[in-house]
């Protein structure tokens, strides 16, 4: 079965600090040639869509690279995100 979206953390940094959270669980960040690997699986399954979130995934660093490689791989773009600063 092929998963149609992917929900990817990017990042384990927020600005928030709930106590149910699962995403501080791990603070890996994978590099943006790791994440790149991933997504080029992901479109030889034909995955549709990709979801980035978190944590908050706009505190990841280079996350305009990363949104920019979901862009241009051709994949549907979601964004899991709170900007609550
Ligand atoms: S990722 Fe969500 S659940 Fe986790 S600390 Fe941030 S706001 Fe809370």
């Amino acid at each position: 079965m092929i998963p149609e979206i992917i929900n990817f953390k990017l990042t384990s940094r927020c600005n928030h600090d709930c106590s149910y959270c699962y995403a501080s669980r791990s603070d890996k960040e994978l590099g943006l040639e790791e994440l790149g690997g991933i997504f080029t699986r992901a479109k030889s399954w034909g995955t549709k869509g990709i979801v980035l979130c978190g944590g908050e995934p706009t505190l990841r660093r280079e996350f305009d690279k990363a949104v920019r490689m979901v862009n241009e791989m051709g994949f549907r773009l979601f964004l899991a995100y709170f900007w609550n600063y």
